[in-house]
């Protein structure tokens, strides 16, 4: 089973409006934002159209590894989602 199938078995419910996860605002990406591009395993980082690195946080497992790369730089905010909110993983 691929990981991009066993992580389609998840289910998230989206705190709208409260992203749990914020990319600082930069002009060009640092080293640690060009890293959460690969890094993140729900390939949740992308390039937009102006070379800047942008976060859908919807089908985020909250794996932390972005937060071990990015927060100490401060190129990322990171916090966990309200109670309720964020992944629901599915078992078995
Ligand atoms: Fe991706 Fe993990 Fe960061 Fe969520 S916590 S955005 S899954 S690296």
């Amino acid at each position: 089973v691929r990981v991009e199938d066993k992580l389609f078995q998840n289910r998230y419910l989206v705190d709208a409006g409260r992203a749990h996860i914020k990319v600082r605002p930069h002009t060009t990406p640092s080293p640690a934002l060009k890293t959460l591009l690969t890094a993140c395993p729900a390939r949740c980082y992308e390039l937009n159209d102006k070379g800047q690195v942008e976060i859908t946080a919807d089908g985020c497992v909250e794996c932390g590894t972005c937060r071990i790369i990015g927060e100490p730089s401060g190129d990322i905010e990171w916090n966990y989602p309200r109670g309720g909110y964020g992944v629901l993983f599915k078992f078995g």
